[in-house]
Parts: C-alpha cells; sequence; structure tokens
C-alpha cells in the first residue's frame, strides 16, 4: 500500500481507529480483561464500558498502539513506510517523515518490528541454510575463517537463517554455530522429508539422520557444485539485503536488539509479493 492509498482508505483518525476495532473484534466488541462482549460503547471518548467487570477499554489497549501520543494516522503511516522501505528506515528518517521526535520515531520502529514476527510456518521443499556474521567492522568477514569464532569473531554476533527457495525466509541470532544449535533450529523450522542444503560447515554434517532430510552439501572452496540446483545462492542474497540495512541505516545495532531488526528484514522479505503485509502488521500489532 502507498501513501496515497492509505490516507484514501484512512482518511481521518476515527478511521484508523475503526480498522482497529474491525480487525481485533469484527464488530463485536470484547472486552480485554474478562472477555466478556457485555459491554457498552462510549462513543464521545472512543471507549467501552464492560458491563460484566465494570472497567472502561479503548480499542488500542493491549496493542502496540497503547497509550501512545502519536495519533493513528502517523502510526498507520509509519507502518505504511516500514513495508515499502527495502533497506529499512532509520529513526532520524521516520521522525522527519511524520513529524515526531527522533526518540518518539525510535520507539514507534521498536514496536512496529514486534509486529513483524514471525508467523511460525514451517518451511519445506528445498530449504537453504546459512550462517552468518552481524557486527564489528569487518562488515564483509569470509566464512572461512568463521572456525576462529572466538578470535576472529570478537563482537560480532552470529545468525542463522533457513530460506525455503520460492518461499519465506526466517532468521535469528544465534549463541553459536555448533551442531547441537543448527541442527535444533532446523529441526524445530523444517518440515520432515525436506531438502536441505548448506556449504560444508561441518555444524551440519549429520542433518540427513534427522526427519527424513536430504542434504546436499556446496563445496565453495572447491568450486564443485554437485548439481546446478546445491547452492545456498538465495539466503546469501538475502544476508546481502540484511546487512545493506543494517550497516546503512542503522549503523549501529546492539545485540539486544538485533533480533528485532532481523525479524523486521524477513517480515519484507516474506510479503514482497503479498499486497496483505499491511493488514497482516495490523493483526500482529493487535495481538502483540
Ligand atoms: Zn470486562
Amino acid at each position: 500500500m502507498n501513501i496515497i492509498q492509505l490516507y484514501k482508505r484512512f482518511p481521518t483518525q476515527e478511521d484508523c481507529r475503526e480498522h482497529i476495532e474491525v480487525v481485533r473484534w469484527n464488530g463485536k466488541p470484547k472486552c480485554p480483561y474478562c472477555s466478556s462482549v457485555r459491554v457498552t460503547p462510549a462513543p464521545k471518548e472512543s471507549r467501552y464500558h464492560c458491563n460484566s467487570c465494570n472497567t472502561s477499554f479503548s480499542g488500542t489497549v493491549q496493542t502496540i498502539f497503547h497509550k501512545s501520543k502519536v495519533d493513528l494516522q502517523k502510526w498507520f503511516l509509519a507502518i505504511a513506510l516500514v513495508l515499502n522501505a527495502k533497506k529499512g528506515i532509520s529513526a532520524r528518517q521516520l521522525a522527519r517523515d511524520i513529524e515526531v521526535n527522533k526518540n518518539t520515531a525510535w520507539l514507534m520502529l521498536m514496536r512496529i518490528r514486534k509486529a513483524m514476527r514471525d508467523q511460525g510456518d514451517l518451511l519445506e521443499g528445498i530449504v537453504e541454510a546459512d550462517e552468518t556474521y552481524i557486527g564489528g567492522k569487518e562488515k564483509n568477514k569470509h566464512k572461512s575463517k568463521r572456525a576462529n569464532l572466538g578470535r576472529g569473531a570478537v563482537g560480532k554476533t552470529a545468525v542463522m537463517g533457513l530460506l525455503q527457495r520460492g518461499g519465506k525466509v526466517k532468521a535469528r541470532k544465534i549463541s553459536g554455530t555448533d551442531m547441537r544449535t543448527l541442527h535444533t533450529l532446523i529441526k524445530e523450522n523444517v518440515k520432515d522429508g525436506s531438502h536441505i542444503m548448506t556449504d560444508e560447515w561441518g555444524g551440519y554434517y549429520g542433518i540427513s539422520s534427522k526427519k527424513d532430510y536430504k542434504h546436499s552439501i556446496v563445496r565453495h572452496s572447491k568450486g564443485n557444485y554437485v548439481d546446478a540446483n546445491a547452492h545456498t545462492n538465495t539466503i546469501e542474497g538475502f544476508w546481502a539485503l540484511l546487512k545493506r540495512g543494517i550497516y546503512g541505516q542503522y549503523h549501529h545495532i546492539s545485540d539486544k536488539h538485533l533480533n528485532a531488526y532481523i525479524n523486521e528484514f524477513c517480515f519484507r522479505y516474506n510479503r514482497r509479493d503479498a499486497g496483505a503485509a499491511f493488514e497482516t502488521l495490523i493483526l500482529n500489532a493487535i495481538t502483540a
């Protein structure tokens, strides 16, 4: 959804509020505290009163919009800008675009990222698995050095990714690239019988003995491809996109927030062809 479409669809604050309530309750407001549907609207304050537990609530309670002084139109605009920003958007840029201060923009971005979470569906078919390192000064540290983890990767965080060829990507930071960590993540996220493609890193050895997986290994070092389809180019392309975004827009990301940024890039990548990204994000924002 572009900005013009957004403004046509949600011309007022009230339209945004109504949309959240429709997505949330589908016309039947329900008390968020006791789940009662015996509620009475208090239209003046855009709130509801629960006749069961005697509390009042708004449509945005327990959502990422809750207790925000920023009006909902700016929130919707921020969401559209984040979804359209292939390389990410900095707090400074968002602050200028929607006229809020930089700290507010930063907090909004963190909340929006919270709603850009993985839906938990399993990957299947051909799945490329790979790891990369983020942080530190050596932005493009070569993989062959990763065996020196500890000395060679000081200040860097390892990130593991799984990408279904022609489908979705999942990624998150990991504490190490050992076999147990890598195997666990694959088993948790990839359907039985899928075809896993990795490079020759030892952490992937033995994965074909789990869950009927087939395993093809790409031997980068020998330039020797088993067959033309055995490659990890797609996930490597995703790493390039993620790193350009992180180093270009965000400069420094603390380890604590890294998964939030990774989620943002995965979410956009996974919905690159789907017009439903905005709706999915609103739905996630409500159930955040
Ligand atoms: Zn109630």
